[in-house]
This record gives C-alpha cells, sequence and structure tokens, in this order.
C-alpha cells in the first residue's frame, strides 16, 4: 500500500524533532504534527526556560558575594519580573523558530495540529479536516504535570507550565514535592526574594538520589533560609482574600499567594486514539515499548517522556536517534540507560551520575566511599558559609568509580565530564592519575585520598 509518509512524529519536542530531522536527512518522507509550539518540555516550559529562571535569580546572590570583593551600590539594585519574562519569552520565540527551520530544512512537513489514530496507519489531524497515512508511526508527546486528584482545591494550584508566565511575581509561594521541579523553583522563587515553602510528604527531599546528596542539598537550603515542611500533605486548598489557604498535616494552615504542584508528570497519552492503533500502555500509563523503542504494533514507536523510562531530554534525543539508526540507517542501536548524568538546578545545585552509595552497597556488597566538603574559594573569600559536598563511591573488587555526586556551584558542569570517566569505567586510580587542575573546585575529585566510612558501619564493625 502507498502511504503518503514513510514517517508520521506525533510531537515536535526533543525526541520528536531529533528522530525527524535524522530520517528525513536519508530522503524519507517525514511529517510532525504539534498542538503546542515547536521546541516541547524542554525549550517551551521545562529546562530552557527554567534555566534562564535558576541564572535570574542566582544574581541576587552574585551581588551579596560582590560586596565582599569590595563592590557597592549592591543593595541599591532591582530585578524586574515582566522585563524578564519578556526578554525569556524571546528567547524561547528564537530557539522554536530555530527548530521550525532546521525540521523544514531538513525536508520534512509541519502540522500545527494535534494528530489522532484513526486506524493503525492512519492519522486525524484535529480541526483540519484531513487524514494523512504512513508507513511508521513515532509517538513522541512528552509529559504533563500532574495534579493530585485527592486534594479539594487542588484545581486552584498552579503547576511548573503556568509558573513560567506568571503575570507578576507572587510575595509568597506554598510549593508541594520534593522532587526536581519543587525544589528547582522553590530556589528560584527564594532568589528572586518570594517568600518560600517546600511541603514535602516524605522525610528528605531528592528522594532516589544518594543520601549525603540529600542531606547536603537539604544543609544549603536551609542555610539560605527556604521553608522546608517534611512529612507534610495537604488536607484542601482554600480561596482567601490575596491568595489561598493550605490546609496541612496536623491542623498546619499555611497562606500563600500562590501554591503549586509539583508531584509528578504523566505522559502525555490522552486523546492519542493508541487503542485504534494497538499500542498499549504499561503499569504505570506510559507507552510500553521494547529496547528499541518499539510498541506492541511494530511499525509504531514511542520515545522520550511518553514512555515514561528516565524522563531527562538528553535521553529523548537518544531514544530518538537509536530508533532513526535502527530503521533509517539499517544500524540497530539500543539507547543504553546506564550512567546517565543529571542535575538537580537548586541553589547550590547537584549533579550526579552512576549509583548512589546504598544502591552499590546493594550491588556489590562493599563500596569503597571517598567524600569530602569543603568552602569553595569564591564563596570563603565572601565570608559565606556554603560547603560543597565531592563523593565517590567505587568499587573495591575492580577499582572502578560506579558513582559520582557533587553538591556545589557549576556541579552540573563538572558531572557531564565526571560522566565520561564513569561511562568508560575508569578506575580510582585512573583518576588518580590525573593531575589536578589548580585553583578549582574538580581537582578535589582527583585527590581524594582517604576512605570514607560512615559513623553506622564503623559501629557495626
Ligand atoms: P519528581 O518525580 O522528581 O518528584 C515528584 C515529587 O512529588 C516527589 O517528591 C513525590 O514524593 C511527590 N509527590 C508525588 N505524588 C504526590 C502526592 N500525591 N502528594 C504529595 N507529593 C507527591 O517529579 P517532578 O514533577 O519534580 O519532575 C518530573 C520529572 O521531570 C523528573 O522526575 C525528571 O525526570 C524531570 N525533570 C528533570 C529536571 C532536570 O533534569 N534538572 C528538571 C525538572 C524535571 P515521593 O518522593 O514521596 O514520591
Amino acid at each position: 500500500m502507498a502511504y503518503d509518509y514513510d514517517l508520521f512524529v506525533i510531537g515536535a519536542g526533543s525526541g520528536g524533532v531529533r528522530a525527524a530531522r535524522l530520517a528525513a536527512m536519508t530522503g524519507a518522507r517525514v511529517a510532525v504534527a504539534e498542538e503546542s509550539r515547536v521546541g516541547g518540555t524542554c525549550v517551551i516550559r521545562g529546562c530552557v526556560p527554567k534555566k534562564l529562571m535558576v541564572y535570574a535569580s542566582n544574581f541576587a546572590r552574585e551581588f551579596e558575594l560582590a560586596k565582599g570583593y569590595g563592590w557597592s551600590g549592591c543593595d541599591s539594585l532591582n530585578f524586574s519580573w515582566p522585563t524578564f519574562l519578556d526578554h525569556k519569552d524571546r528567547e524561547i520565540a528564537r530557539l522554536s523558530g530555530a527548530y521550525t527551520a532546521n525540521l523544514k530544512k531538513a525536508g520534512a512537513d509541519l502540522f500545527d495540529t494535534k494528530a489522532r489514530f484513526v486506524d493503525p496507519h492512519t492519522l486525524e489531524l484535529v480541526g483540519k479536516d484531513r487524514t494523512v497515512t504512513a508507513e511508521r508511526i513515532l509517538i513522541a508527546t512528552g509529559g504533563r504535570p500532574r495534579l493530585p486528584d485527592d486534594v479539594p482545591g487542588a484545581e486552584l494550584a498552579i503547576t511548573s507550565d503556568e509558573a513560567f508566565h506568571l503575570p507578576e511575581l507572587p510575595k509568597s509561594i506554598l510549593i508541594v514535592g520534593g522532587g526536581y521541579i519543587a525544589v528547582e523553583f522553590g530556589c528560584i522563587f527564594h532568589g528572586l526574594g518570594v517568600d518560600v515553602t517546600l511541603a514535602y510528604r516524605g522525610s528528605n527531599l531528592l528522594r532516589g538520589f544518594d543520601e549525603d546528596v540529600r542531606a547536603h542539598v537539604a544543609g544549603e537550603l536551609a542555610k539560605r533560609g527556604l521553608k522546608v515542611a517534611l512529612a507534610c500533605q495537604h488536607e484542601r486548598i482554600e480561596k482567601i482574600e490575596g491568595g489561598f489557604r493550605s490546609h496541612l498535616t496536623d491542623s498546619m494552615l499555611v497562606d500563600t499567594e500562590q501554591v503549586m504542584f509539583a508531584v509528578g508528570r504523566e505522559p502525555h497519552v490522552k486523546g492519542l486514539g493508541l487503542e485504534a492503533a494497538g499500542v498499549k500502555l504499561n503499569d504505570k500509563g506510559a507507552i510500553a515499548v521494547d529496547d528499541f523503542s518499539q510498541t506492541s504494533a511494530p511499525h509504531i514507536f514511542a520515545v522520550g517522556d511518553v514512555t515514561d523510562r528516565m524522563n531527562l531530554t538528553p535521553v529523548a534525543i537518544r531514544e530518538a536517534a537509536a530508533f532513526a539508526q535502527t530503521v533509517y540507517y539499517d544500524r540497530p542501536t539500543k539507547f543504553d540507560h546506564a550512567d546517565v548524568p543529571t542535575a538537580v538546578f537548586s541553589q547550590p545545585p547537584a549533579g550526579v551520575v552512576g549509583l548512589t552509595e546504598s544502591e552499590a552497597r546493594h550491588k556489590l556488597g562493599r563500596v569503597d566511599v571517598y567524600r569530602t566538603t569543603f568552602r569553595a574559594m569564591k564563596t570563603a573569600f565572601a565570608g559565606d558559609d556554603e560547603q560543597t559536598l565531592m563523593k565517590l563511591v567505587v568499587c573495591p573488587h575492580d577499582g572502578k568509580v560506579v558513582g559520582c555526586h557533587i553538591v556545589g556551584p557549576d556541579a552540573p558542569e563538572m558531572i557531564q565530564l565526571a560522566a565520561i570517566a564513569v561511562k568508560a569505567g575508569l578506575t580510582k586510580a585512573q583518576w588518580d592519575a590525573t593531575c589536578a587542575l589548580h585553583p578549582s573546585a574538580a581537582e578535589e575529585l582527583v585527590t581524594l585520598h582517604e576512605k570514607y566510612t560512615p559513623a553506622e558501619l564503623i559501629a557495626a564493625e
């Protein structure tokens, strides 16, 4: 049967655009449908605008540090939220335009609408009064912020989607959650002068990260004056004059101008008509795929957050590239999800790659840990008490560094490079054979000599 397209991609985010471009470059006839703006979560309402907000908010602290270096006049500087938003929106429009141009340059057709399966090879272009057929289809629709369905009044709250477009900066905000988004936005708003309370249901923020990282981030946030309420659940939210009243665990009441939920994201599968295509979901409600991103319908593939494997932009891009290599370049490729570096853009940020100490103990039985905390030169000079944490988790059997965990300024930049060594399976001895670069914070990574034994293990020995 002759199809309109060789490949139809649903969703023009990081994954969808990469796959479409790589496929189109082979001469395949490719089309992409996007119901919102080209660029997807990362460019439009995720990584990129978030990082710009991190930069904006971090200036307050830089001005404070500058005083220690002899600068004056820092206290009379002002921040304009509308000006920032205007500049941020222009940058996002520029990037979205570049993504669109690159798609077109590669020869792909772009439809600015939602696409929905009518049958396994046919898609309705919603609102366009048109259907198209394709030999293969790639679903790359990403995820959406989740609101809890068991908290009365939750619909009064915002999510990260709205946080990028608030007409005014609130005076106060309660942020619910303890993961990436809650911690990052908590720091952003705090840095911009908003009175922030983080409310998290667990015992410490950033579940899943190394315990030392969690403790260190929590300690630094506390030093900066960010309020964190732990073991805290929402019972309901009500509208009050000038804002909202949150009813929390143990009858705690918190009144704030805004409430934001950052309680996870869900795969965006609603309205895709997956049943008509024979595409199955897994038990988490994500599209079920194999190692080659192939769904239960052999000609339909899915990459990125809609598959809920590892919800990070570069991972979606690699999954998409592996799909294109496999299908259009005749090179069967699986993306290896091990040792993917990740960063929480808290202030200070955390960058991690590989196993946490407890994961390594569980997997290897025994581990060697090297750990240091110190005050970085820049902040220490200005009289600031911020501490940097660096930690290496090493396999005692072969000496390989299986985990690297950093909290401190530039941790994301450092971890990207450390990830090369972890991914390559280099040993601690090989790290140590690398000469230090002085003066830098990163030099600590190649000069960690003393093994660290946690107090509880010393007690047990
Ligand atoms: P996360 O999964 O990171 O965190 C969700 C948080 O919400 C957890 O602390 C969780 O608690 C809590 N939570 C879940 N359900 C409820 C509930 N019903 N009531 C109260 N709290 C609840 O999700 P995020 O929304 O922060 O981010 C989504 C994903 O996006 C991340 O996992 C990451 O993959 C990606 N991301 C990556 C970024 C980066 O690379 N820097 C930045 C932002 C997002 P508990 O721990 O107890 O389960």
